[in-house]
């Protein structure tokens, strides 16, 4: 069975992740999405409320599952009998710093390949930290993020 992880922060998952986990789960037996509890980064939503959203988000994929870990993604990797980890990579300005933790890991873990995947490019300029700032200001993120999401994000704003 190939399973493979999805690594990343998802503060909070947006239709531009959401496209890229539908994609890999097209290609592999299981998709592991794995969000890394960095306690150093500022996160508008709680592990336990990120996990909820993406177990929401993803109800319609049955091979997608939802981790999280602090240990080294890596190691978790390993320690889940992964093949590889899936980056999104949406423009050149993301080419710099994925290139760089790609060729970390693989100097870390030999054996573990990074794969990177495009989104559709309606998904291209987005990331959760633009979602946050229009929702905070008011505007409308509907196309951008799934409704789940969008709810959530707009009653944490209210408080
Ligand atoms: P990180 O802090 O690890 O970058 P993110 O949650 O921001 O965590 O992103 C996780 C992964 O999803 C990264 O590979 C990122 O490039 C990718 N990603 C984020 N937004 C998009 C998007 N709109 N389209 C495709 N991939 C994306």
């Amino acid at each position: 069975m190939k399973n493979i992880i999805y690594p990343g922060t998802f503060d909070p998952i947006t239709n531009g992740h959401l496209d890229i986990a539908e994609r890999a789960a097209t290609l592999f037996d299981q998709v592991m999405i794995v969000i890394a509890n960095n306690p150093r980064k500022n996160s508008l939503f709680t592990i336990d409320e990120r996990i909820d959203l993406i177990k929401d988000s993803t109800s319609h994929l049955n091979n997608v599952i939802v981790h999280t870990t602090e240990s080294l993604i890596v190691n978790f990797a390993r320690d889940n009998n992964s093949v590889a980890l899936i980056r999104g990579l949406r423009s050149i300005s993301d080419f710099e710093y994925e290139f760089q933790m790609a060729l970390m890991n693989r100097s870390l873990a030999p054996e573990i390949s990074t794969l990177f995947m495009m989104p559709d490019e309606k998904y291209m300029h987005l990331n959760s930290t633009v979602v946050k700032e229009i929702a905070a200001l008011g505007g409308d993120m509907s196309t951008y993020v799934p409704e789940v999401v969008y709810t959530a994000l707009k009653s944490k704003l209210s408080k």
